[in-house]
């Protein structure tokens, strides 16, 4: 299951003020904008479900087309009792330019239930998600909008995806849904996929900096699906993690932490705390620690006014979504600290689902090496453009990432020649 986080309420006014941002800094013609602010579908459906004891729950859940003018939408389907429209339609825009922005043809979707997953045995999630697949079929499928899981989805949910879709077209669409289980046309490499990206584009960063990977001292918040992942990579490529933390807390070694023994220790006691292989930091520690590279992967809103004076490493890289607040990035910025952004540091999760979906329509399937060359060559290219980018607008790396999303999305508008 992905991290329990609820973005703020007005994370749609956020979305809408980057757009403006970024269609200021490139001069975005307005009737574009204009199409850019709105979601192109927001659909909200009714889901009865059987409950266990007799009765029928009637939940609520939202899928919203962001824009389909790359191809077909691509996010993922989240369960959370805070789940709202507003949020549903910020983050199907956030998959837009995430889509954009490492160059794969997609446009951004998102879906949610209102629900409490962890009230919820395994049979009412099923009756759930079959009933919620059937309400949006008609306007999801492989060349429409492709699912993915999200906050409280797993591969399991998206094997019911598959299946539900499957059997109302009376035939096997794997394409129809990624993220799911490798008996059913899963992707190799997926698992790994987002903490494999930001290996990658961490190490772009350092060049730009000049700090070679080989002892280069690590700092991470987060040691979940995605935080793990990156920090086995980076060590093997020489890099030292010296300090990582998770909900109970963290831990320091200046030498550098064991990443197979943190696995061994989390997998056994589900959280860091206890673990004897340094000594006890706090989050808020880790964050200003002394240190090359910091990676936020487990939060948003964990780099603020308040603490973004604090950090001490010289590249930030975003593993979470959000991890960094407007006025945390200013200071940052200000202070010459490089900064990745999450939609290009963490898109190789999207990446990897791109490829599940282009094996589901071949029906052939790569080798890992092969899925983790491809990767590796999306992301770098992807942190290249954007650094050109940075450096044609005179900007950041997060406000050019944003603009050479909308640059791309509007190149496409224009393309077909309609902005309707
Ligand atoms: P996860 O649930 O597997 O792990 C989350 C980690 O964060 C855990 O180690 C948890 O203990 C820690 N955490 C939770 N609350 C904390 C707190 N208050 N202080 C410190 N640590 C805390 O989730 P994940 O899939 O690894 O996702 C992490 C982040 O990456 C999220 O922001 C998610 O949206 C983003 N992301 C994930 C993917 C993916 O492929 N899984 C893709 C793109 C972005």
């Amino acid at each position: 299951m992905a991290a329990d986080v609820t973005r703020p309420t007005n994370v749609l006014e956020s979305a809408l003020r980057q757009l403006d941002d970024a269609a200021a800094l490139i001069d975005l013609d307005p009737d574009v904008h204009a199409k850019l602010s709105k979601p192109r579908r927001a659909l909200t459906v009714s889901i009865p479900t059987h409950m266990d004891d007799g009765s029928v729950q009637v939940f609520t859940g939202f899928r919203v087309q962001h824009n389909m003018d790359r191809g077909p939408c691509k996010g993922g389907i989240r369960y959370h009792p805070c789940v709202t429209l507003e949020e549903v339609t910020a983050l199907a825009m956030w998959m837009t330019w995430k889509c954009a922005v490492v160059n794969i043809p997609y446009g951004g979707g998102k879906g949610g239930v209102i629900c409490d997953p962890h009230a919820m045995s395994d049979r009412e999630l099923e009756d759930l998600t079959r009933r919620f697949v059937s309400e949006l079929i008609e306007i999801i499928g492989p060349d429409r909008d492709i699912p993915a899981p999200d906050v409280n989805t797993d591969q399991r949910i998206m094997g019911w995806v598959m299946d539900t879709y499957s059997m109302q077209m009376g035939y096997s669409v794997p394409a129809i849904v990624t993220g799911k289980p490798i008996a059913i046309g899963g992707s190799l490499g997926r698992a790994k996929a987002t903490g494999r990206g930001i290996v990658f584009v961490t190490r772009e960063a350092l060049k730009t900096r000049a700090i070679p990977i080989e002892g280069a001292r690590v700092a991470l918040q987060g040691f979940g699906k995605v935080g793990s992942a990156f920090a086995e990579i980076i060590c093997d490529l020489g890099a030292k993690l010296v300090a990582v933390s998770d909900v109970s807390g963290g831990v320091f070694n200046d030498g550098g932490l064991s990443v197979s023994d943190l696995r061994a220790y989390t997998l056994e006691h589900e959280v860091i705390e206890g673990f004897g292989g340094g000594e006890p930091i706090t989050n808020a520690e880790l964050l200003a620690l002394e240190c090359d590279v910091l990676v936020p992967a487990a939060l948003e809103n964990v780099l603020t006014a308040e603490n973004a004076g604090d950090v001490r490493a010289r590249v930030v890289v975003e593993g979470a979504n959000g991890p960094t607040t407007p006025e945390a990035h200013h200071v940052l910025v200000d202070r010459d600290v490089f900064v990745v952004p999450d939609i290009l540091a963490n898109a190789g999760g999207v990446t990897v689902s791109y490829f599940e979906w282009c094996q589901g329509i071949q029906k052939l399937f790569w080798s890992e090496r092969e899925v983790d060359r491809r990767l590796e060559g999306v992301m770098v290219n992807a942190f290249h453009e954007v650094h050109e980018c940075a450096r044609r607008l005179n900007t950041d790396m997060r406000n050019a990432a944003m603009a050479l999303a909308v640059e791309r999305v509007a190149g496409a508008i224009a393309a077909r020649g309609a902005c309707a």
